[in-house]
């Protein structure tokens, strides 16, 4: 049996209504399990709910109702180990603007009870290398390496979890780079489950075992990276025959719909499947083809079609 390090339950966040604005459902019965030394990807547009949902994993916003448990630990039941389970990078710069790096991580183990013979600060500040800058003042840092530090405060209290919000928006292809390495070795050697957002594909599909997408409020797609990469990789070759066709192309992975125009969209994995095989099919069943488009979902349309068979089962 897999052990999770995360299981949501029916997590549901209403935000209160502000000046002019009505409340905003914000996640709306999320059902989620993030198994125990994955890097584990949440993946989807701004607005869906990710921060959200990361934040109630941190205990920075608290949920409207649901059960949340972190390393198998009831966050309402046990609210303080279930904190000390987890770390979490923020997506928003929330520096205290006096504490130079050494401080900052000093400050943040003492929060977490971290007793001085565990703390590891020297390691931290070498591993997000700021070693140079340990004492220098909070304001001097460029963003990139607040950014680091960031992620230094996250580990003072050696988390079996740790949480990257959007760790890489904004971020230059360096820092990126360091980011990945150290989160990746985290991963290896110490076997720290690691869940990072980004609305970013390549991202998740680069780095994460297992992805789950979220649009407004709902998990639309969980899967391996493989599988769900598969079933992005859906390209629709458009064909319009010289006559109406007496049959329809035929092949394994190939869906065929005839549109109003009379054309023949071909839906296919360019994974398994090549242009070369659908224009053999197009052959095969005896049309002539007058001529032919390739159409590619992009980002936005596979999370349109996922949204759509997800409100359809
Ligand atoms: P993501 O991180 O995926 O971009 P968020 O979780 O930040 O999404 O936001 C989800 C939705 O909740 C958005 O519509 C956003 O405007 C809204 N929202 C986020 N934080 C607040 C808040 N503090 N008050 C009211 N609405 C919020
Ligand atoms: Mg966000």
């Amino acid at each position: 049996m897999t052990r999770h390090a995360i299981e949501i339950r029916e997590l549901r966040k209403t935000y209160a209504a502000q000046a002019g604005e009505p409340p905003k459902e914000a996640l709306k019965g999320i059902d989620l399990d993030i198994p125990a030394g994955s890097v584990f990807g949440l993946l989807g547009p701004n607005g869906a709910g990710k921060s959200t949902l990361i934040n109630i994993l941190a205990g920075l916003v608290l949920k409207t109702s649901g059960k949340v448990s972190i390393w198998g630990f009831d966050q309402d039941v046990n609210p303080r180990q279930s904190r000390a389970s987890i770390g979490v990078m923020p997506q928003e710069l929330n520096l205290d603007p006096f504490f130079p790096p050494r401080a900052a991580l000093e400050v943040q183990a003492g929060l977490y009870g971290v007793p001085k013979s565990q703390r590891r600060t020297d390691e931290i500040l070498e591993m997000i290398g700021l070693s140079d800058k340990a004492n220098a003042y909070a304001r001097t840092l460029s963003g990139g390496m607040r950014r680091r530090l960031l992620l230094g405060k996250a580990l003072v209290h050696h988390p079996q979890v740790l949480v990257l919000d959007e760790p890489t928006a904004g971020v230059d292809i360096e820092l990126r780079q360091m980011l990945w390495e150290n989160v990746r070795r985290l991963n290896a050697e110490r076997g720290t489950t690691i869940i990072l957002t980004t609305h970013y594909l390549e991202e998740a599909e680069e780095m994460c075992d297992e992805i789950a997408i979220i649009n407004h409020g709902s998990v639309i797609a969980r899967d391996s990276t493989a599988n769900l990469l598969g079933k992005l990789d859906t390209k629709c070759m458009v064909i319009q025959p010289d006559t109406p066709p007496e049959r329809l192309p035929q092949g394994p992975g190939l869906e065929v719909e005839t549109r109003k125009d009379g054309a023949l969209a071909i839906s296919y994995h360019a994974l398994t499947t090549s242009a070369e095989d659908v224009l053999g099919a197009v052959r095969a069943a005896g049309i002539t083809i007058r001529d032919v488009r390739t159409e590619q979902a992009d980002l936005e349309d596979v999370f349109l079609k996922l949204t759509r068979s997800a409100n359809a089962a």
